[in-house]
């Protein structure tokens, strides 16, 4: 078959606007509140909060900010408020998902903790529970949790809950990527003591930018409030006893979520759709799309996902910032089947390199379900003979174009793209 390059990009995931969220920015332009106060604020907080079944939401300016003010505030509450230049966390040490976006753990970092990276487990590609066990061994002391539900695709949150809650440790909750993908019935990002959202361009659905805090406790929706409105006190002037911040949400902002918040289920639908064509149309591929618990997860199917066998991966070597690799017959990797998207105008993309591996991150300790996961060296990660979980995923997966917009023909083309990496 003879395929020729998409005329119009597929995206891995761009905003798909319905026309709705303009009624509700024009509100807020025909009645001035376009800063951050107002209806829609009000408005998209309550149902936000309904829908994830928490009691509180606070509207903030993105995901990045709503999980740094979350991963503080447990700091402050573990630890005690800190000095004005000091950060919540005063050194301690907290379990961070591994294998996830930087924004997940930086707040750690901004808070001045220590991140110990919790490696992946291969069912759900998210926290290990195995790891977390053992690295409350190692490290009985830690209090703190961070943890991320990857894709849409929800982690062993009860696992995680039942080991944190033995060990008297706090969770923060990312739900960036999961926002309406369900555990046992319970929607993510009210797992955890503080939760977070993302509405962020390629989200699940998307304000263009923005986030939420989440909690179920009023006093700490009214203190993550009055952080994210720059700290300001009761007071006649600008009185502080407090480090604040800008990070409110705007009311315009809050307007295209409302908007949006109508399609959240079709999203999810059309999402899910995507990743069931991709499953089936990769029958008798030596690949498995990015797995979850079928009996106890509705995943948001976020983004589609594909490991390639290790029997059939080419071989690949990736430096810090480039890749190559050997094109064999019947063997594919994740390099070449985005270089071939890319040739045809379609945008796939690597799974999120864990933060163990990442320079920034490079000191940081690493548990593994077998302990330490220091140590192992590139050249095994590529032989396949390794125990770093999120290593080896990394190697071997990346996420399919998986736009909302992406029509059954596109899609079929795209399958059959990645067949031909195969051949
Ligand atoms: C997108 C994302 C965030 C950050 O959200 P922003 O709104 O972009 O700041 C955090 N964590 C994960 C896992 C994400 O994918």
């Amino acid at each position: 078959m003879q395929i020729i390059p998409f005329k119009n990009k597929i995206w891995l995931s761009s905003p798909t606007m319905h026309g709705e969220e303009q009624k509700w920015v024009r509100d807020a332009f025909e009645k001035n509140w376009i800063t951050t106060a107002g209806e829609n604020i009000n408005e998209v907080e309550k149902i936000v909060a309904e829908r994830i079944g928490v009691k509180y939401a606070v509207a903030l300016s993105c995901g990045t900010a709503s999980l740094h003010l979350a991963t503080k505030l447990a700091g402050e509450k573990l630890y005690g408020q800190a000095k004005p230049d000091k950060g919540t966390l005063q050194g301690h040490k907290v379990f961070c998902s591994d294998m996830t976006f930087d924004a997940t753990i930086n707040p750690v970092a901004y808070e001045d903790g220590e991140a110990v990276f919790i490696d992946t487990e291969p069912d759900t590609w998210n926290m290990c529970p195995k790891a977390l066990e053992k690295a409350f061994e190692i490290y009985p002391e830690v209090k703190l949790v961070v943890v991320a539900h990857l894709y849409g695709i929800p982690g062993k949150i009860d696992e995680i809950r039942e080991i944190c809650n033995r060990h008297g440790a706090l969770i923060v909750e990312d739900a960036a990527e999961s926002f309406g993908a369900t555990y046992k019935g319970k929607e993510t990002g009210s797992f955890g003591d503080f939760g977070a959202i993302s509405f962020n361009g390629n989200k699940i659905i998307t304000g263009s930018s923005g986030g939420m805090f989440l909690t179920d406790s009023k006093e700490d929706a009214d203190k993550v409030r009055k952080w994210s409105t720059q700290s300001r006190e009761a007071a006649p002037w600008y009185q502080h006893e407090e480090i604040g911040y800008n990070y409110r949400m705007s009311n315009i902002i809050a307007g295209i979520v409302r908007g949006q918040m109508n399609y959240l289920d079709e999203h999810i639908a059309q999402k899910k759709a995507i990743y069931e064509r991709y499953k089936a149309g990769f029958q008798g591929l030596p690949v498995t799309m990015n797995p979850f618990d079928e009996e106890n997860s509705k995943p948001n199917y976020w983004l589609s996902c594909m490991l390639i066998n290790q029997e059939a991966m080419c071989r690949q070597v990736r430096s810090e910032n480039e890749a190559v690799y050997i094109s064999e017959k019947g063997k594919s990797c994740p390099t070449e089947i985005l270089e071939t998207l890319a040739k045809y105008n379609a945008e796939g993309r690597p799974i999120w390199k864990p933060m163990h591996m990442q320079p920034i991150y490079r000191m940081n300790p690493f548990i593994t379900a077998n302990g330490n996961g220091r140590g192992q060296s590139n050249a095994y990660i590529n032989l396949g003979k390794t125990n770093d979980v999120g290593a080896d995923i990394f190697a071997r997966g990346l996420c399919l174009p998986s736009d909302n917009k992406m029509t059954p023909d596109e899609q079929d083309i795209i399958i059959e793209i990645i067949k031909s990496c195969f051949e």
